[in-house]
């Protein structure tokens, strides 16, 4: 590690490397994120209905994802926007877990609800508004569950790794960052997708990293390309958003790959990483929450 990085982040020695430190691998039922293939993450935006998360499930599960992403609690911009179906939601997540054997990542939004969200979900999302919300990573530092932490709009790098280092502080190591795109004067796309931000974090930390090329876009032709770049910058898998039909999406519709689109994508990736997969036994060894 350069001699400045290393002054940079010396304040996180929970989050950083050390001569002597392991690459931490995050281990989610018998999947592992950071031992090497690239872990896909997918699913809708938000949890909108059985029907429309189930028929998500299979087709990413289809594709080869390994984890289902939705939210059940939205941080939406707009205090009139749709807002999410709370724990109908997560009991939405839970059924599509039984069905397909995908493994859960879903937001958590406030202190208060993360007993119930770990109750359901293998992987507890911290959003990109609330990676500074210092009670919740501290509360989520102590949930027994992965987390992943998304880096905030207008957040450095630096910022990020004290987020970690709070949640790590309470004893919680299994954590994964993600890169999600950060606010610039740039107006063409939703955010700016920080691609070196992949080789730093790999370089300076021990954690896994993640991408997430829909939010640092906004625009549902540049996922794949992004998506790409990320992986073969050494992201140890991404987060993407998947819906059955975008226009009728509740959230976030005009970044949303179509079935057909995603299973492409996952089919170009596999040219240039190699890809988790999902073991027979996977439905079985989940360490998953209540069904
Ligand atoms: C999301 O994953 O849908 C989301 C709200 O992400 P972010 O926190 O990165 O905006
Ligand atoms: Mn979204």
């Amino acid at each position: 590690m350069s001699a400045n990085w290393a002054k940079q982040f010396s304040e996180y020695p929970l989050v950083t490397k050390s001569p002597d430190s392991a690459t931490r691998v995050v281990h989610v039922g018998d999947i592992a994120i950071g031992a090497g293939a690239f872990v896909v993450m997918a699913g809708p935006c938000s949890v909108e209905s059985e029907r429309q998360l189930l028929e998500t499930a299979e087709a990413v599960a289809k594709a080869g994802a390994v984890i289902l992403r939705g939210g059940a609690f939205k941080p939406r911009s707009s205090p009139y926007a749709f807002q999410g179906l709370g724990v109908e939601g997560l009991k939405i997540l839970a059924k599509a877990r039984r069905e397909t054997g995908l493994a859960i990542v879903t937001e958590v939004l406030s202190e208060c609800d993360v007993d119930a969200v770990a109750e359901y979900a293998d992987i507890m999302q911290i959003g990109s508004r609330n990676m500074e919300n210092v009670a919740l990573l501290e509360s989520v530092g102590r949930c027994g569950r992965p987390v992943l932490l998304k880096r905030g709009m207008v957040a450095t790098l630096e910022d990020l790794l004290a987020a970690a280092e709070c949640i790590a502080a309470k004893g919680n190591l299994d954590i994964m960052l993600c890169e999600r795109g950060i606010r610039t004067f740039g107006t063409a796309t939703r955010n700016t997708f920080d691609i070196a931000a992949v080789p730093v974090l790999k370089e300076v930390s021990k954690l896994p990293v993640i991408v997430d090329p829909s939010h640092a876009c906004g625009v549902r032709s540049l996922v794949p390309v992004l998506a790409r770049a990320g992986a073969v910058v050494g992201a140890d898998g991404m987060i993407v958003e998947v819906h059955p039909d975008p226009k009728k999406a509740l959230s976030d519709g005009e970044q949303s790959l179509l079935f057909d689109q995603f299973e492409a994508m996952m089919r170009d990736l596999a040219q240039y990483v190699p890809m988790a997969l999902r073991s027979e036994s996977c439905c079985a060894s989940m360490a998953g929450g209540r069904d």
